[in-house]
């Protein structure tokens, strides 16, 4: 009995694979990297209703499936979509629409960059962002003598590249009453300080929390404008296959900008916000305690530990190596980051915080290791973990700590790094290969727009160590090198572990979000470096970005 009963059952099965079952879409004649735990792959995949059905060989699913679209693949490689797991869709928004200061090659060149959107754009107050004297034949912080003469009844603020330090002329040093308020609030010049030239004269710069009461009277930018240059971005990102960002600290009001596009059915990015630790995302945290969104999941804090390396705002164990008795600074206090903490273990909330200097790394890793003790997956992360003691890394995995890196930094700050920090304590600096032995995992992202969104500059920067000149010949710090299955792995399982998403994103597979890729050129790491681009983006099953 129970063996005429198996039978009909396998014709019964049989019957309906004969029929085909009915799917969306087949990609075929493809090469589908998994990222499963040995990252099989596969030549086809089938999906329905935003999932992936099946993923197996081309007979395999050529015969068992009936879809609405099929395409052949002809060879190409398929990916689940690449997430940025660190960058600023925002800030890069407002970038596009100040002026575009990124890779001037000198002072003067930042000048006339300046001059040319105030006679087109005729604006009321001038916003500029991307400087970096690094690339300037002098190399030194700029003064704001030639900006003042120039531009005498216009405020002007000039945003260095790593948006930690800003250039502002005499108009709106006045106009903001900086100098009073700073010499006036001791929270201002603990976490931040004023750049003075050699003879002690003030340069215009202010460099992170003396930058505060600036960026109190910088005016917004219409809504409008945002949300066209977010659209953009989106663009831009869907471009390169890149389905979801970790937005790296976002004010109340920007996300509801965010919500806004999502519900007009504009923005279909995965948004995993982290919120900028002020008292009215304070309040919504503790009001909502994990909040989804459609394609936007928020249940994290970003805090800023210390500033940047490049404007000496690192927070360092011992001195600069260019500069005596500066050590850099906490800019949020002690106080304060310990009061996030229990504020984020009460809610659910991970803490994601910025750490460039070993004295922020290490006194980050212990405030963690209390919650490892109460929570072992809790997945907390260290953005950036950029200089590290030595002695210092086994705190990554006996806390559990997340490191979240972006390989592109290290590529670009290999012209100046060791003149900061000296050749000793170059041995912890921008080590990923180190950072991934401790915790098994690396989140990998871009820092965009201190970098370009580009996630092929990524693969060659943390597989080649090289930049896009392909510099330098040999690698940055070569022993660091990780492989190129694990820097994708960074931006695909490991970046969905680091938002716990996990079970809907992040490698291809039955039940899990149809979000993948196709790229155009086969996805190599090679000592020269090769552009890559999407040939066809798709967000749960949904085509999004096509070369066609
Ligand atoms: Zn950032």
């Amino acid at each position: 009995m129970s063996k005429i009963l198996s039978l009909l059952v396998l014709i019964t099965v049989l019957s309906s694979c004969m029929k085909g079952e009915s799917v969306d879409l087949v990609i075929h004649n493809a090469r589908v990297h998994t990222m499963e735990d040995g990252n099989p792959i596969f030549d086809a995949i089938a999906i329905k209703d935003g999932k992936i059905v099946e993923v197996g060989p081309e007979r395999q699913i050529l015969n068992k499936y009936r879809a609405d679209e099929f395409i052949d693949a002809q060879k190409k490689d398929v990916y689940p979509g690449f997430t940025d797991a660190h960058g600023h869709i925002l800030s890069y928004a407002k970038q596009q629409l100040s002026v575009d200061l990124v890779g001037c090659k000198s002072y003067d060149e930042m000048i006339v960059r300046v001059e040319k959107y105030k006679s087109k754009k005729n604006p009321k107050f001038i916003i500029g962002r991307g400087w970096d004297q690094s690339l300037w034949k002098e190399n030194e912080m700029p003064n704001n003598k030639k900006l003042s003469e120039i531009f005498p009844n216009i405020p002007v603020c000039l945003f260095r590249i790593d948006g930690h330090a800003l250039l502002a002329n005499d108009y709106l040093i006045k106009q903001s009453n900086v100098i009073e308020k700073f010499a006036n609030d001791p929270e201002l010049n603990q976490g931040g300080y004023f750049f003075n030239d050699s003879t002690g004269g003030f340069t215009g710069i202010m460099v992170d929390n003396a930058m505060n009461p600036v960026l109190d009277i910088l005016p917004s930018f219409p809504d409008k404008e945002l949300e066209t240059a977010i659209l953009e971005i989106q663009a831009e990102l869907y471009g390169y296959g890149i389905t979801g960002v970790h937005e790296a600290g976002l004010e109340y009001e920007e996300v509801q900008l965010l919500k806004k596009l999502i519900d007009a059915d504009k923005l279909g990015l995965n948004i995993y916000a982290m919120l900028a630790p002020t008292p009215k995302n304070i309040a919504f945290a503790k009001k909502n305690g994990v909040y989804t969104h459609e394609n936007l999941l928020i249940r994290s804090f970003k805090v800023y530990g210390d500033g940047a390396l490049g404007s000496r705002g690192a927070f360092l164990k011992q001195v600069y190596s260019d500069h005596d008795h500066h050590h850099g600074y906490l800019t949020t206090s002690m106080k304060r980051m310990n009061e996030i903490a229990d504020l984020c273990t009460k809610i659910d909330y991970q803490m994601n915080t910025h750490a460039i200097g070993d004295s922020t790394n290490r006194v980050l890793l212990e405030l963690y290791e209390r919650t490892f003790a109460q929570n072992p997956d809790h997945r907390w992360r260290i953005e950036h973990a950029q200089i590290v003691d030595p002695a210092d890394f086994k705190l990554f995995a006996s806390a559990g700590v997340f490191p979240s890196v972006q390989p592109t930094h290290a590529v670009s700050d290999q012209r100046w790094a060791e003149s900061r920090i000296g050749a000793h304590r170059m041995e912890g600096a921008y080590a990923y290969r180190t950072l991934l032995e401790q915790f098994g995992m690396l989140a990998i992202g871009t820092d965009f727009p201190v970098e370009l969104t580009d996630p092929f500059l990524t693969i060659h920067a943390a597989v080649q160590r090289k930049n896009a000149e392909n510099f330098p010949s040999t690698g940055f710090l070569p022993k660091e090198q990780i492989t190129l299955e694990e820097c994708i792995k960074g931006m695909t399982i490991w970046a969905a572990y680091a938002a716990f998403q996990e079970n809907e994103l992040g490698t291809l597979e039955k039940g899990k979000d149809a979000t993948l890729v196709m790229f155009v050129n086969p996805v190599k790491s090679n000592a020269v470096f090769v552009p890559n681009f999407a040939h066809t983006t798709w967000i749960k099953g949904k085509k999004v970005y096509s070369v066609e």
